[in-house]
């Protein structure tokens, strides 16, 4: 109702919105086609009594047409149908008097008729008040008229056999009282439920508002959080990075004894301290849902070695024995799957059990527990001679942040986020952790994963051999993007040993101008700088006209965490990436393939 049409328009569409309820769109129908019926009536009505020569219907029928019309217009033009519906009941109304005292004189079907129609419409259509007092208004005059026409005494005949007048009238009262009873009821129990609707469904779009309102909110802190955990980590990885690498360099330049010792403390904690600061990272990313699992082709026997390799030290180091046990089924095999994953799993547990075990044993199983269709299921168990833990905590320990008690804060330290980690990567995986565990006695940790078979027998994880001459080295020319001048004199230290001396290039922007009038073998670059990072200096030298620069083999330096940064470094067209801190001989191992087995 809030536009007006055109003056020329009839369509529905025009007077029919949105913002209508239910009812009144439906209000609005019934007066559209039922002045059309109406229409096709009075039209044929005219025909009849013109043709019949009979003038004073006929005129009667005109002015009715014209007046159908008009209304009919009206309601296109400016659909107010509650002006239109009062205008027609009260021409109802005019004409039923005008029949029965006027022109008729009497009280016949027509007139029931019409006090039928106006009370039906003037129920849906104007409501129960307005719809009440038209039916008054058409009942009361009738009933009058009909009981002062008949005066002959009032009685009712049980069993008439013919019915008489006064029965007729009082039956006649009876049901236009009935009928107005049964639609004033019916229509305040219709509307009153039609109200309740509206009400619940506008209650639900205000809680929808606020849902999303509040989900909007969640999702933009916990954007914020991870992008605060994301530039905290690049902020403490840096000088960490200098810090490990300083003490490299140091134990590399044949300390004495006692500084040796010294130095191998200090490059302990500072590894401990980088791998708190890895545990929050990697949680932050997997609670943030970023982790995306590889299916790349691995050995599981070579993953396992190298997972128990640096963790038999540790346990001989506590004179614990250190069993490792892998399923001859699976020695040969190669598998598909996420390698990098699940040593992470792997390490946490059994470094939690080296970690809780003063003596005993430790033991590291891998067991094929299905091998069928190519696919084989594993089970991986870690099971230790340790403190145990006791029945109420073995949920709790996989919460974020738990430890056992406070006293496993004070004796071993830690953060609690390991073992929170492994479930969700298992969670993730739709797998699920089991844990056997007695105090005093020990613990089991133990989950089954699935994984694909290869059939092809080709080496896996092919590894570059570090060249064991490094002389041809020194020819190589270098550039280095680094904004952190204590990056760049670690790595320059670094580099010295295998007398490379690279230019050094303080942002992006000044890559690109370097570049312009030098050539270089390699590019190691640093990915947070000013002015233009590492991303956007990689996408600027692939650009380049001159094919040689453009194709310029490109390290990234990074010190965010891993797997989710991987797929933004390739995009950007760099070769490849270590991770800062990095270890030398990975970097070396990195410069030598790019430069010399590709290129
Ligand atoms: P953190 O090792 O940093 O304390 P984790 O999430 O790896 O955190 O472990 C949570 C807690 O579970 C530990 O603090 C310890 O109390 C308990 N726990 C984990 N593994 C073992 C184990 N093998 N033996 C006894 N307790 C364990």
């Amino acid at each position: 109702m809030s536009r007006d049409a055109s003056f020329f328009n009839f369509s529905i569409k025009n007077i029919l919105s949105d913002n209508q309820s239910v009812l009144d769109q439906a209000r609005i129908r019934l007066l559209y086609y039922g002045f059309g019926i109406v229409f096709v009536a009075v039209l044929g009505l005219l025909v009849s009594v013109y043709l019949q020569h009979l003038p004073m219907l006929t005129i009667t029928a005109e002015i009715s047409l014209i007046l159908v019309v008009s209304l009919f217009k009206y309601l296109t033009y400016k659909p107010r149908w509650l002006r239109i519906s009062h205008a027609l009941l009260m021409l109802a109304t005019f004409i039923n008097l005008l029949d029965v005292f006027v022109i008729m004189q009497r009280v016949d079907i027509i007139t029931i008729q019409i006090i039928l129609l106006v009370v039906l419409f003037g129920y849906y259509m104007v409501g129960q008040s307005w719809g009440l007092f038209y039916s008054l208004l058409n009942i009361i005059p009738v009933m009058v008229f009909y009981v002062l026409e008949y005066n002959d005494g009032y009685f009712i005949a049980l069993r008439p056999e013919k019915i008489d007048q006064s029965t007729i009238i009082i039956s006649m009262f009876a049901n236009f009282i009935l009928i107005i009873y049964i639609h004033s009821h019916f229509y305040s129990a219709f509307f009153n439920n039609i109200k309740q609707l509206k009400e619940t469904s506008d209650q639900q779009k205000l809680l929808n508002n606020k849902l999303e309102l509040a989900i909007e909110k969640a999702e933009k802190s916990s954007h914020i959080k991870s992008e605060f955990l994301s530039t905290m980590s690049h902020e403490i990885r840096t000088p960490l990075n200098a810090v490990i690498g300083m003490c490299n360099l140091m134990i590399m330049a044949n300390p004495r004894a006692d500084q040796k010792e010294n130095l191998r403390v200090l490059k302990f904690s500072a590894n401990n301290l980088l791998a708190i600061v890895n545990d929050v990272l990697d949680f932050n990313k997997i609670e943030s849902g970023k982790v995306i699992f590889e299916s790349i082709k691995f050995s599981l026997v070579e993953l396992m070695q190298n997972i128990c390799g640096g963790q038999m030290l540790k346990a001989e180091e506590k004179g614990l024995e250190f069993n490792l046990k892998i399923d001859p089924v699976l020695a040969n095999k190669v598998l598909y799957g996420d390698p990098t994953r699940l040593a992470q799993i792997l390490f946490n547990l059994v470094s939690n059990a080296i970690k809780f075990t003063k003596q005993g044993n430790i033991y590291v199983k891998a067991f094929c527990h299905e091998d069928k269709n190519n696919k084989v299921v594993i089970t991986f168990t870690v099971k230790d001679t340790g403190i145990g833990i006791a029945k109420d905590n073995l949920e709790s320990i996989f919460e974020p942040f738990t430890q056992e008690s406070i006293t496993t804060t004070r004796q071993y330290g830690g953060t609690g986020l390991g073992l929170a980690i492994v479930k969700r990567l298992l969670e993730l995986q739709g797998l699920q952790m089991q844990v056997i565990s007695k105090v005093g006695e020990g613990s089991e940790f133990s989950f089954n994963m699935e994984f694909e078979v290869s059939n092809t027998t080709d080496e896996v994880g092919e590894k570059h051999p570090l060249l064991q001459n490094t002389e041809g080295l020194s020819n190589l020319k270098m550039l280095i993007a680094e904004d952190n001048p204590v990056n760049v004199l670690l790595m320059k230290k670094l580099l010295a040993k295998w007398k490379i001396t690279p230019i050094i290039a303080e942002n992006g922007e000044r890559v690109i101008q370097v570049l312009q009038y030098r050539d270089f073998d390699i590019i190691l670059m640093d990915l947070q700088m000013p002015v233009m990072n590492g991303f956007d200096a990689a996408i600027e030298i692939r650009k380049m006209p001159d094919i040689k620069k453009a194709a310029i083999p490109i390290i990234a330096l990074t010190a965010a965490a891993l797997t989710d940064i991987k797929e933004q470094i390739l995009n950007a067209g760099m070769n490849d990436y270590v991770s800062k801190p990095f270890k030398p001989e990975e970097l070396m191992e990195k410069i030598q393939h790019l430069v010399f087995e590709i290129h």
